[in-house]
């Protein structure tokens, strides 16, 4: 396994963009039988190379291959059938008009056009997916793209890097490997649009960067994602839910539950059944625990769990080679504990005892989330906490589902990002929607009435 960062030059950047911009001018990229070829020859790189991509998660994550096939492999082939099923709706033009006679005449449409040259930044959490997924959505719109993986799951950013070359249209599609440093040159070319999934701080310098060139972004950001368990909540749904989710990629995911409100009447069974939960994944047969990426991130982990107030009731200790954590269980913390002052990105569920209202309240301090979580059978409990509330999707009574239907819009709000994708959303995300009205000479006579002069008799008749 490949497990050496090597980055381009700063030349050899320029080199690529040169050649994109160069691409993008012929227009072979807008060309449907173009971009459905690419798409062909994603599924193929990803068909071709599945053991070769689970190999490299394995290295990068010590995640099972089970997890990484449903994560990272399941999602990029589904999508690719999708936009391949959908492409040419998507693509054609629109006729816009608010009536029936005004949609047949046909006077004004709607013109996808793609955006141009683009660059997509990915997490290491999701380390193929996050990169190749609105990979998919840019070529849909036909735009040239550069790619730029995260540097931390270098196994994976490697092997990426081999089979874009060999698989994709080099004068229209590159991978760039890329430190801090190189980032920060790369970002200075002008793109037409970025694609930026990561935290929050680091889409700050993205956006800053982007503005110089008037760039338009698509920031899919984290957060603190909460869960809110009323009092008539299916209890054991409900833990079972959240310790998968703290279970999945070890709690490293943009959409995990970062911690838990529950109510005074639930809240004792609800963390006994969270640990019988935790158990039952940790201990089940050959179960494979995915490792915390690396030395800083563990290290910031075990940081958080020794700053808390509250009490660990289960879990939290690991192995410092292996870094894999026990799923911890904090309770007895109040809502400004050390714990909640960051996304936790990690094993480790804090518990808070609060009603409704109180969650609510505490949710509306911070930065809309990513995602929020309901566990309620009543209906006009949830209503209450969507009309109060606002988060990037939400799930009721289960987690992270939302992100998974294709048709549906996949982003954040406020400081959980901006702009969406998955299946249209993302091919709009890289078109510019351009209107088009042509008009007729009979039209012109039609609105005669627009042209000076504006005598009062025009405005009598
Ligand atoms: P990160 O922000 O540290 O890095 C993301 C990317 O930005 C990487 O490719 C990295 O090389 C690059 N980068 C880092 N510092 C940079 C700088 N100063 N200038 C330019 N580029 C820079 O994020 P991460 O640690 O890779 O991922 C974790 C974060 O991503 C979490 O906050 C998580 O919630 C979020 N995330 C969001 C989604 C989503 O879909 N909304 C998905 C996955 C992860």
């Amino acid at each position: 396994m490949d497990m050496e960062n090597r980055y381009e030059s700063a030349e050899e950047i320029q080199t690529f963009h040169s050649i994109l911009v160069s691409k993008f001018r012929t227009g072979q990229t807008k060309d449907l039988a173009w971009r459905k070829w690419q798409l062909k020859q994603l599924w193929w790189l990803v068909e071709d190379n599945e053991q070769a991509i689970l190999d490299a998660i394995k290295a990068d994550l010590n995640r099972s291959e089970v997890e990484s096939y449903l994560t990272d492999l399941a999602g990029i082939r589904k999508d690719i059938i999708y936009h391949l099923d959908n492409i040419d709706a998507w693509a054609a033009d629109e006729i816009i008009g608010d009536s029936f006679i005004a949609r047949r005449l046909g006077l004004a449409r709607i013109r996808k056009e793609p955006l141009g040259v683009v660059l997509i930044i990915g997490a290491w959490n999701f380390p193929v997916l996050l990169v190749l997924q609105p990979l998919i959505a840019a070529i849909t719109a036909g735009c040239c793209a550069i790619i730029k993986p995260s540097e931390v799951a270098v196994a994976c950013q490697n092997l990426l890097r081999d089979l874009v070359t060999q698989y994709l249209d080099p004068t229209a599609i590159r991978l760039v490997c890329a430190g801090v440093p190189e980032t920060t040159k790369l970002l200075e070319l002008p793109f037409n649009h970025i694609f930026f999934t990561g935290s929050a701080n680091v889409g700050r310098h993205i956006s800053a960067a982007a503005a110089i060139h008037l760039t338009p972004v698509t920031m899919e950001l984290g957060g603190q994602s909460p869960a809110i368990i009323g009092r008539s909540a299916d209890v054991e749904r409900a833990a079972k839910s959240i310790a998968y989710a703290k279970f999945l990629n070890a709690g490293q995911i943009c959409l995990t539950v970062n911690h838990v409100f529950v109510d005074a009447a639930v809240h004792d069974v609800f963390v006994d059944r969270l640990q019988y939960w935790n158990s039952q994944f940790l201990h089940g047969e050959k179960t494979i625990t995915t490792a915390i990426v690396n030395q800083q991130h563990w290290k910031r982990l075990f940081g958080l769990l020794h700053q808390t107030k509250g009490t660990i009731v289960s879990g939290g200790s690991g192995n410092d080679e292996s870094r894999r954590m026990e799923p911890a269980v904090v309770v007895d913390l109040d809502m400004d504990d050390p714990l909640l002052s960051e996304e936790i990105f990690g094993p480790i569920c804090p518990v808070i005892k609060a009603n409704v209202r109180q969650a609510c309240q505490r949710i509306n301090k911070g930065e809309h989330p990513l995602a929020l979580y309901i566990f309620s059978s009543d209906s006009s409990e949830i209503q209450d906490i969507l009309d109060n509330t606002n988060s990037g999707g939400v799930t009721i009574n289960d987690v992270i589902l939302h992100a998974g239907f294709p048709g549906a819009p996949f982003g954040g709000v406020g400081g959980s990002g901006h702009g969406y994708y998955h299946g249209p959303y993302g091919f709009k995300s890289f078109s510019h929607l351009r209107t088009i009205m042509s008009s007729p000479k009979w039209f012109d006579r039609l609105i005669s009435f627009r042209y000076p002069p504006f005598s009062a008799a025009k405005k009598a008749k």
